[in-house]
């Protein structure tokens, strides 16, 4: 379970990027965050792995507050979390399986779980036959795509996906979401964020709009109102 409590964010002195946000997030949800520009939707995602702080209220991850969490705790929290981002973030120089088998390795699987593991999550994002291709071979789609093979690959339970299709044509676009559904339909908690409103109508899932830092909305299926 992941808890916002009376989350309100300042930057340098600048207006509140998010502001008294309480929300909470159970298991297996699948959670769209959806705003305009500037909306604090990045802010929030990155509190949940503590890449910010709150300036004022909690973030709670499982009931651990997650901005009092020792080094270790952070990194084992940070272990349950796989991050998907807009610009994709894989490693040029590595091929498709590097890149996948390198996240397995960072967090220190054998090389039996890699061989099996990397297969098993590149045939789920459907790009088994991009195995030894680089990242500049791939279109953005399917780079994302391998993106969120990384993310998953070790067994994560929340993915965050900040504005993964914000770079993406409207087919690749609706690719990643199935994608992400399909994750979530497995049993791992979803929290996507977009500004992309085709994006969220197809889903049919829990959708929470931001407005200058506020939550303007919380809907239990699928609305998108700005
Ligand atoms: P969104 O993801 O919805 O576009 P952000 O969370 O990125 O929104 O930004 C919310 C507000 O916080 C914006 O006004 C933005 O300019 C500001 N902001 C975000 N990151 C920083 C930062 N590192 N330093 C200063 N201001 C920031």
């Amino acid at each position: 379970m992941i808890l916002f409590d009376k989350v309100t964010k300042f930057y340098n002195g600048g207006p509140a990027a998010l502001d008294d946000v309480t929300i909470k997030i159970e298991p297996g949800e699948f959670v769209s965050i959806v705003g305009h520009s500037g909306a604090g939707k990045s802010t929030l995602l990155k509190m949940i792995f503590a890449e910010e702080a709150p300036s004022e209220g909690a973030v709670y991850f499982d009931d651990c507050e997650v901005c009092q969490m020792n080094k270790l705790d952070l990194n084992s929290l940070r272990r349950r979390i796989g991050a998907v981002f807009q610009d994709f973030r894989l490693l040029p120089k590595k091929t498709v399986y590097e890149n996948i088998a390198f996240a397995m390795e960072a967090a220190g699987k054998t090389d039996e779980e890699i061989e099996a593991d990397v297969p098993y999550v590149l045939d789920l994002v459907d790009l088994s036959e991009k195995m030894d291709n680089f990242p500049h071979e791939l279109s953005g789609g399917e780079q994302q795509r391998i993106a969120i093979a990384r993310a998953i690959v070790n067994q994560p339970d929340v993915v965050v996906a900040d504005e993964p299709t914000g770079n993406l044509d409207p087919i690749s676009t609706h690719e990643v979401v199935q994608i992400l559904k399909k994750i979530n339909d497995l049993g791992t908690t979803v929290i996507l964020s977009t500004h992309n409103k085709d994006v969220i109508s197809s889903l049919g899932k829990r959708v929470i709009t931001m407005d200058e830092g506020r939550v303007a909305r919380d809907d239990s299926s699928g609305h998108f109102a700005l």
